[in-house]
């Protein structure tokens, strides 16, 4: 697989974009195409299948969008527009970040785009699509409901994108994934894009896509040099005392805390509110609404800590986020590589901090092995961790129910987790299904 690593192109103009895009690109302020825009958009305008590894932040969705508007307006309109363009990504709200995109890159052309996802009424996107889209973007529970129901057909997608595809593998897709793939005619441009190129998204590609060409926007699980990272070893019992402080004493305006589960993020969120702090938490169990209002209010300031479990979080796209904060270290080490990826935005320093206690010893060497560095490592004092407490792992699975084919968009994962309560310490592998809920 050829691997395309010089940049060449300075300005969007010299990339082969249409008037009308290079009008829109204008319109949202961007000068410069990013890294991976630099060399995803004149292979994906050639027509070429692409692999990339790039996550959120990087200019991803505008690097397939883009070339994929091109492509799409290049073509004939068939009078009654079937879709031609599905973009498929794993949460609600990375779906209708790329819808949002897609409405403003295609505001020149005469586009077509819809959006769809579960734990909303079906029947304004039902009736959209009816009207003929060219573009349709989904997460894959509500595009196999709608799709079961005799309500879209996929039979003339020319582009297929998969967006975030180590996450949608994450969450238990891959079944989905084969479906819809059986749906579309073979012969299409394939765009997979990840994060993580773990073996099992080297098989999904090799699955789906014809003789890709590779890009990379940043060295694969590596973390960017602007974000500073840092381990306070603490007692399990004083991280929440010790977080509110940071953050106070810190004075710091808009702060991301992960909590590995619901129940978690939810107690913390009541403990900062109770402090004073204004906080939101955003998992799973949350509606789209409540979610929505939550990410609104992290955006505008009025919500200064937006407490989020893994999943939830993924694909948000919060511009410089100055502190990430890991209440709790990740048990999938990747995890570690998305979640500081939030902060250290576009060229912006950021800082990243984790609250480490003995039991996450093994998930900090894990992580460091992943990233390549060793993380400086403080104590504050009054804030010391207990040296009498063991270093076995947590025990995972707290407060989650197994399958539940009746919720298919909310985030969940539909795989049994038979190894929730070994005791051995678990590998990344095991620990995944530990999430898939939250
Ligand atoms: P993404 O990685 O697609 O989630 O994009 C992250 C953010 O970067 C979004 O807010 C985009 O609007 C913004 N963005 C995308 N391309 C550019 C660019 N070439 N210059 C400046 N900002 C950009």
């Amino acid at each position: 697989m050829p691997i395309i690593g010089q940049i060449i192109y300075m300005s969007f103009n010299s990339l082969g974009l249409s008037n009308a895009l290079l009008k829109a690109i204008d319109k949202q302020g961007y000068t410069t195409p990013s890294p991976i825009q630099q060399k995803a958009i004149p292979l994906i305008l050639e027509g070429k299948d692409v692999l990339a590894s790039a996550q959120t932040g990087t200019g991803k969705t505008a690097g397939f969008t883009l070339p994929m508007l091109q492509n799409l307006s290049q073509g004939q309109h068939m009078r009654k527009r079937p879709i031609r363009a599905l973009v498929l990504t794993p949460t609600r709200e990375l779906a209708a970040q790329v819808h949002n995109n897609v409405k403003a890159y295609s505001e020149f052309l005469d586009i077509r785009s819809a959006v769809i996802f579960g734990g909303v009424n079906q029947r304004p996107q039902v009736a959209t699509i009816r009207n003929g889209v060219d573009i349709l973007i989904a997460t894959p529970g509500r595009l196999i409901d709608l799709q079961n129901q005799g309500l879209l057909s996929l039979s003339k997608i020319e582009i297929l994108v998969l967006d975030e595809a180590d996450r949608m593998l994450d969450m238990g897709f891959k079944r989905d994934i084969d479906k819809i793939m059986s749906l579309m005619p073979s012969r299409r441009q394939n765009l997979l894009f990840s994060a993580t190129f773990s073996r099992e998204i080297k098989n999904l590609a090799n699955s789906i896509l014809h003789h890709p060409v590779l890009v990379e926007a940043t060295p694969e699980n590596t973390t960017v040099d602007a974000i500073e990272q840092k381990v306070y070893r603490v007692a399990k019992a004083k991280k929440t005392d010790l977080v509110i402080k940071l953050i106070s004493e810190g004075n710091w305006k808009q702060v991301l805390v992960f909590n590995r589960t619901k129940h978690g993020a939810n107690k913390l969120c009541k403990k900062m509110v109770s402090a004073g702090i204004s906080a939101a938490a955003i998992h799973g169990n949350k509606s789209q609404g409540a979610r929505t209002k939550a990410l609104a209010g992290f955006k505008n300031g009025s919500v200064r800590v937006l407490v989020a479990t893994d999943i939830a979080a993924r694909g948000l796209d919060i511009p410089l986020l100055p502190h990430v904060v890991n209440f709790e270290l990740p048990n999938i080490s990747e995890d570690y590589v998305h979640r500081i990826g939030r902060t250290g935005r576009a060229g912006a320093s950021g800082e990243a901090i984790s609250l480490v206690s003995a039991d996450e010893t093994t998930y900090l060497r894990d992580i460091e092995k992943l990233v390549g560095i060793k993380i400086p490592k403080e104590v504050v004092e009054g804030f010391e961790p207990d040296p009498n407490a063991s270093t076995e792992p947590v025990k995972q699975g707290q407060g989650r129910s197994s399958r539940n084919r009746g919720s298919r968009n909310s985030n969940s994962n539909r795989n049994n987790n038979s190894k929730r309560n070994s005791r051995r310490p678990k590998r990344n592998s095991d620990r995944r299904s530990d999430n898939r809920r939250n």
